[in-house]
């Protein structure tokens, strides 16, 4: 069986305790890698490689900075299909998504920070008639790069691209759920000729390793993605060190339609939004807000099409939902479905666990799930259940849409289906959410802020924005 390795120094080695954990592919319940169980010892490899790189790293020129970058992004291109493939066996998610979607936006990420750091520049003041006062951006460091099992690469890449970029060297550490592709990153980092220490990426479990990464006090800044319970641990983790913390956590977000919207594109759209990924994406709708005029008639439709939606092998170009990631995820969302009903919600399709026949047999599927009946704030409606699951909220005014919309913890996404121009932007100033979309859902420009509000994180990444959170300012005054 394949064993994985980390990628310390610029070599792939074993973990020194030579423990491995037990990797799944969700669609067949198989163990088919084995990923390194790593500690503070393989963390202290990391630590002493990148901190030998750092110096010459950071005094690297942009331009050549940018062409490995670039490097990188190329060689994800011409190696997609088998990261594609890799992806889908270790997510559960379909192929056809990770070729669409995954993998190009992971290519997209290295080669947007790969360019964008030719654009960066510092600020100056003249402050006339006395002095000039100029700005320098300097890298933080050895920074941690901590991320979830629903994007991979995806997210990986986000953290990654724009902390090397800026001339930071980088400890990172992917999902233990999801560890095959952040490992073909790494072979793909050697091939490109990223100088040895620049970028080390460690497996193992958030508890020991991710943790150990949160605490080391020689990091000074992580950049972590998933769910806010672990969000929380960072953060205090990292507070008596004062470290520099961006945090991307879960949501709850509404998506809001209205009786005057374009129907066929909402109905088309917030199935994506709903069921993409097995709604396992933090910025799907996981609470349709529908105005009561047409919340039959949506409805209905809604749930016409959600049965026709194909859960099957990931592998198969005809399937729309795959596996969800792991047994215990499985079950997790299961419990939300029994919630909903022990709290009233009335299940409109789905509502269970799927099972397929021949190589899926022993999968983990749940059939797209939609309730309605349930009030605003009963936990099924309150609480991240990242699943297959929807439910259906009626309301009458854009006040009411606005306060539903924002009576949860979280705050990261909404979605706001309207044709009427005033209703957009009023709807829009009022949600408590870091990130809306009009009419639109994944809509992506990768120069935008990303983050959420309340619960759902603290910072935002994209753009400058990341070019930002792995700088630190120095202001120089020169008097005349
Ligand atoms: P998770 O919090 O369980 O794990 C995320 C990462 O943190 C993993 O690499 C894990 O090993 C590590 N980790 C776990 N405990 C740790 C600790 N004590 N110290 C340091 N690291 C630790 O999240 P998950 O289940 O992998 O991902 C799902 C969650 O991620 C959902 O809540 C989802 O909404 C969220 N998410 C948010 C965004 C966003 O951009 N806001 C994007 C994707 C996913």
């Amino acid at each position: 069986m394949e064993k994985l390795k980390n990628y310390i120094n610029g070599k792939l080695i074993l973990p020194i305790s030579r423990q491995y954990i037990e990797n799944v592919n969700p669609a067949t319940g198989e163990v088919y890698s084995l990923i390194p169980n790593s500690d503070e010892r393989d963390l202290a490899l990391a630590v002493e490689a990148a901190k030998g790189a750092f110096t010459s790293w950071a005094s690297t020129s942009q331009q050549e900075r940018s062409k490995l970058l670039v490097q990188i992004a190329t060689l994800i291109e011409k190696y997609s299909e088998k990261l594609a493939l890799a992806e889908s066996i270790d997510n559960g998610k379909p192929l056809s998504l990770a070729k669409t979607m995954d993998i190009p936006r992971a290519a997209a990420n290295f080669h947007f920070y790969g360019t964008a750091i030719l654009h960066e520049f510092s600020e100056s003041h003249f402050t006339n008639p006395i002095a000039i006062n100029y700005t320098l951006r300097k890298p933080l460091g050895i920074v941690g790069c901590i991320s979830p099992w629903n994007l991979p690469l995806y997210l990986f890449t986000w953290k990654i691209a724009p902390a090397l970029a800026t001339g930071n060297c980088v400890i990172a550490k992917p999902s233990e759920i999801t560890p095959m592709t952040a490992y073909l990153l790494s072979q793909i980092c050697i091939e490109a000729g990223l100088p040895k220490g620049v970028l080390n990426i460690v497996h193992g479990y958030g508890h020991k390793i991710g943790q150990a990464i949160a605490e080391h006090p020689e990091i000074p800044a992580i950049s972590f993605t998933g769910g806010t319970a672990t969000g929380k641990k960072i953060a205090l983790a990292g507070a008596s060190l004062f470290k520099k913390i961006s945090l991307e956590l879960g949501g709850k977000n509404p998506n809001i339609i209205f009786a005057d919207a374009n129907f066929e594109n909402a109905l088309a759209t917030s199935l994506r939004s709903s069921f993409a990924n097995q709604g396992q994406i933090c910025l799907c709708g996981s609470r349709i807000l529908i105005q009561k005029s047409i919340y039959e008639q949506f409805r209905d439709e809604f749930v016409k099409k959600v049965k026709q939606l194909n859960v099957g092998d990931p592998l198969e170009e005809s399937t729309d939902l795959g596996a969800v990631v792991s047994k215990a995820h499985q079950e997790k969302v299961l419990s939300y479905i029994a919630l909903a009903q022990e709290e009233g919600g009335e299940i409109l399709t789905g509502g269970k666990a799927i099972s397929l026949s021949g190589r899926c047999k022993n999968g983990f599927f749940i059939a797209p799930t939609v309730i309605e009946g349930l009030s605003a704030d009963c936990r099924t409606n309150q609480e991240e259940i990242f699943g297959p699951v929807v439910t259906l909220i009626p309301f009458g005014s854009r006040e009411e849409a606005v306060a539903l919309a924002n009576c949860t913890p979280y705050g990261l996404a909404a979605m706001i289906w309207t044709e009427n121009l005033t209703t957009a932007h009023y709807v829009a100033h009022h949600l408590q959410s870091g990130i809306i979309w009009i009419n639109c859902w994944l809509l992506r420009d990768l120069r935008t802020p990303f983050g959420g509000m309340k619960n759902s994180g603290l910072g935002r990444e994209g753009g400058f924005e990341a070019l930002r959170f792995f700088t630190e300012e120095k202001n120089i005054c020169i008097k005349l």
